[in-house]
């Protein structure tokens, strides 16, 4: 079977946003390029889908926000966005608390009311006299900077569920900050610029994709046919699983994966939050979404909602967040080291470069890279 029988230019693997980018990108400058996506669906783990008028994020929720003006401008060219401000609410055990740390939830916590009382309270909190010496762990780091009781109740839980292990035994590196607030905003962002397209994320790659110089195959893995791939393409644009392109031959990379479980309701409104927060640690899921919040569209008396689970990774499962300790940074520093040998192969996005991107990031990182790509 022959691959490349219209002469692309570039294969692009994975229809998510760094390959989309730099497909779209590269049209413009007359190039065809061939987009493989494993998936049945585009756009990566931004992809949407519309059920009763509402819009589903399907690998979670995702709100665009970035001080970037660049990257704000070039992905409105492809949809509008509607202002939607996220606005967490955290539940610790039926306790309700505003995210992220501002005077709204020190107010609930300890009933203070001004900036001053808040900081004394949380000077008090981190006083706790067992922790001397730098922090040797996430549960040192995260009381030295915001006290035990904010600790104990909205991020212990909440950070052991998400990684699957003891907070005790998490590096201090995974809470370098923790943004706190003295004023009563419940902004989640700090960011400039902020939303959810109004049409749902999947509309922005088929807006990019209509062009005749991008084709797209639905539901083919770059490895079923690796070696042809490697052989008809001249140029290669890779955004899966940098360990697995080299057939895992350092080792495995670690992630973190999640499972979603979705529940439509016959009512307008059941949580009354686009996310609600579940910071205990017995409870299984760490947050649920009811999608109708994002856009505050969907039918009239209907109403979906996604509860979602953190779980351990295996080769069956997706790989959504890189554990980027240590023993993995140095891992994935080999890896970096192969893939610079393949000159012909551009390794990107989160899975290719083993980054947490956020969506503005692997978008500014895919401008950047056909920037290089075309010399300019
Ligand atoms: P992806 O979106 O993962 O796309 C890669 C694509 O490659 C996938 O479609 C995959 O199926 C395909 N692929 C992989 N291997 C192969 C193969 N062998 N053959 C063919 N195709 C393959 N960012 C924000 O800015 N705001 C948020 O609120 C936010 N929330 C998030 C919530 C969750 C639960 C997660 C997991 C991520 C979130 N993100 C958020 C991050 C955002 O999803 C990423 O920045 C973005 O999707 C990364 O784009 P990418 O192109 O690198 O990778």
């Amino acid at each position: 079977m022959k691959f490349n029988n219209k002469n692309y230019d570039y294969l692009i693997v994975g229809a998510g946003p760094y390959g989309s980018v730099f497909a779209y990108e590269a049209a413009k400058r007359g190039k065809r390029s061939l987009i493989i996506e494993r998936r049945a669906t585009i756009g990566g783990n931004m992809a949407t889908h519309k059920e009763h008028g509402i819009n589903i994020h399907d690998f979670g929720a995702h709100i665009f926000h970035t001080d970037n003006k660049e990257v704000w401008e070039y992905i409105n060219q492809f949809t509008e966005f509607n202002g939607y401000i996220n606005q967490v609410v955290a539940d610790y055990k039926g306790e309700r608390y505003n995210l992220p740390f501002n005077m709204n939830t020190f107010y609930q916590m300890w009933g203070v009311k001004t900036p001053e009382e808040a900081q004394a309270k949380i000077d008090e909190q981190r006083d706790i006299g067992n922790v001397s010496g730098a922090p040797k762990n996430l549960e040192e780091q995260a009381i030295s900077l915001i006290g035990k009781d904010i600790y104990l109740k909205l991020i212990k839980g909440y950070t052991e569920k998400q990684w699957g292990r003891n907070a005790v035994d998490l590096p201090s590196f995974i809470i370098r900050r923790l943004p706190v607030r003295f004023t009563y905003d419940n902004n989640y962002f700090n960011h400039r610029y902020q939303g959810v397209p109004v049409d749902g994320y999947t509309s922005i790659f088929e807006k990019m994709y209509e062009t005749d110089l991008i084709d797209l195959q639905l539901e083919t893995d770059f490895f079923e046919h690796k070696d042809e791939y490697l052989n008809e393409f001249s140029k290669i644009i890779y955004t899966g699983m940098i360990d697995q392109f080299f057939d895992y031959k350092f080792g495995e990379l670690e992630y973190r994966s999640v499972r979603f479980e979705s529940e439509t309701f016959k009512s307008n409104n059941q949580q009354g939050s686009a996310v609600i927060n579940y910071t205990d640690s017995e409870t299984p899921f760490t947050r649920i979404m009811e999608w109708k919040h994002f856009d505050k569209k969907g039918d009239d008396g209907y109403t979906i909602l996604t509860k979602e689970y953190p779980q351990d990774w295996d080769r069956t499962r997706e790989a959504y967040y890189p554990v980027n300790d240590k023993k993995n940074t140095d891992l994935f520093k080999k890896y970096k080291k192969e893939a610079i040998k393949f000159g012909n192969v551009i390794f990107g996005g989160r899975l290719g470069s083993y980054q947490y991107y956020d969506m503005d990031q692997v978008i500014g990182s895919a401008l950047k890279a056909v920037k290089k790509e075309f010399r300019e």
